[in-house]
C-alpha cells in the first residue's frame, strides 16, 4: 500500500471541465492530482463541434492537447483511476481509488460528468453520437437538409422542433402524447408509436422501423435520453442534488459540503465542452482563492507574538 500523497486539490474527473480547472490551479502553482476513470460522456463521437478552436477535431484529440498542455505544469499529476471512497473535512479529506491508493487534500473538486442513460432499443447505442444524437448546436448543421426525425416527449420534442425546423424542408417528430399536445403545421409529421429498432451501417442510420411495423427511411435521429450522475459519490457522501439529479452548487461552485466543489455537466444541463470548461477555469481560480485566504490566514497566525 503506497503513503498517502497531499495535494492541495484533488480534482475526481479528468476531463475537460476537470482538466481546464487543473490548469487555473497549475498556473498558480497548486499541487494538483487530477484522478479520470476515461468514460468521458461523447466518446463515440466521431467529431466534434461548437468548441471555438477545435471545430470539426474529435474528442480524443482534443483531451490528448488538453492534458499535454495541462500535465506541463510541474505541481500538476494525472492518474488513470477511479475514486471510490472521499471521507474527511475541510483541509483535510482523503480519497480512495479502486486501485487502492490514498491521498489526500485540502479541497476537493468533483468533475464527474453524466452518463446518459440510453434506451434499450437495438441499434440505439451503437449509432449514438454518430447518427441519433441530442444536441443541435453539437451536430445539427452537419445534417441540415438531410431526413430527420425526432424522438422525444414533451418540452423536449417542442424544443427540438422549434430548433431543427429552420434547417429542415420536413420534420418527423415520434413522440408517444403527440396527439394531444402537438401542432406545428405541415411541415412537421407526427407519429404516436415508439421506435423498436434501429437499422445502420457503423453507426449510420439507414431506417427505423417503428412498434407498429412501419419502417422509415431516415438519416438522422435527434433524442433526448435521460441521464444519471457518472459518480455515485457526490450523492452517497451527502452532496445535495437538485430536483433535476445535478449537484446543487452555490454561485462559488461550492456544493452543500464545505471544501467541496463541483462543476461541469454534473452540476449543468447545459452540456457542451465550451461550458465546461468554462465552469472549470471558474472552479480553479475559486478554489485557488480559498486556498490563498487560508494560507494567508495561516501565516498571519504563525507570526503573532507569543503572550
Ligand atoms: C453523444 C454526445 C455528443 C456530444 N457532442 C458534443 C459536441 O460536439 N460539442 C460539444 O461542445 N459538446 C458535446 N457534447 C457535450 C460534452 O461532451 C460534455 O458537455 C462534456 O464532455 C462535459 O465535460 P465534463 O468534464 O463535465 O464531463 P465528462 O466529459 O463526461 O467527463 C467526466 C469524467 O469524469 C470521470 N469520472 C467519473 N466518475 C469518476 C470517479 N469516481 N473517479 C474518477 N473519474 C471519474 C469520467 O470517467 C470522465 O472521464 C456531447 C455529449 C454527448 C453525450
Amino acid at each position: 500500500m503506497n503513503e498517502t500523497q497531499k495535494f492541495d486539490v484533488i480534482i475526481i474527473g479528468g476531463s475537460y471541465a476537470g482538466l481546464s480547472a487543473a490548469l487555473s490551479l497549475g498556473r498558480l502553482s497548486k499541487t494538483v492530482m487530477v484522478i479520470d476513470s476515461g468514460n468521458p460522456c461523447n466518446q463515440t463521437v466521431l467529431k466534434s463541434y461548437n468548441f471555438l478552436t477545435q471545430n470539426g477535431n474529435s474528442p480524443k484529440q482534443i483531451l490528448e492537447m488538453a492534458k499535454e498542455q495541462v500535465l506541463a505544469y510541474p505541481t500538476v499529476s494525472f492518474k488513470n483511476d477511479k475514486v471510490i471512497d472521499l471521507k474527511g473535512t475541510d483541509g483535510n479529506f482523503e480519497v480512495r481509488t479502486k486501485d487502492g491508493y490514498t491521498f489526500s487534500a485540502k479541497k476537493i473538486l468533483f468533475a464527474t460528468g453524466v452518463r446518459d442513460v440510453l434506451p434499450k432499443i437495438s441499434g440505439y447505442s451503437e449509432c449514438w453520437g454518430i447518427s441519433v444524437v441530442h444536441c443541435p448546436y453539437c451536430h445539427g448543421f452537419e445534417f441540415s437538409g438531410k431526413v430527420a426525425a425526432i424522438y422525444a416527449d414533451d418540452e423536449a420534442a417542442r424544443q427540438l422542433v422549434n430548433l431543427l425546423l429552420p434547417m429542415h424542408a420536413h420534420l418527423t417528430l415520434i413522440s408517444k402524447n403527440s396527439d394531444e399536445n402537438f401542432d406545428f403545421g405541415s411541415n412537421v409529421t407526427i407519429i404516436a408509436q415508439a421506435i423498436s429498432n434501429i437499422h445502420h451501417l457503423n453507426g449510420w442510420l439507414n431506417s427505423i422501423t417503428l412498434e407498429n411495423g412501419d419502417v422509415l427511411d431516415i438519416e438522422v435521429l435527434y433524442t433526448d435520453p435521460s441521464f444519471e450522475q457518472h459518480s455515485h459519490l457526490p450523492g452517497s457522501i451527502g452532496c445535495r442534488m437538485t430536483d433535476k439529479n445535478l449537484i446543487y452548487i452555490s454561485s462559488d461552485l461550492e456544493t452543500s459540503i464545505t471544501g467541496i466543489y463541483a462543476c461541469g455537466d454534473c452540476t449543468s444541463l447545459m452540456r457542451s465542452i465550451a461550458t465546461a470548461v468554462a465552469s472549470g477555469n471558474l472552479a480553479g481560480a475559486i478554489i485557488n482563492k480559498a486556498l490563498s485566504k487560508a494560507y494567508l490566514m495561516e501565516m498571519l497566525s504563525d507570526n503573532k507574538p507569543a503572550v
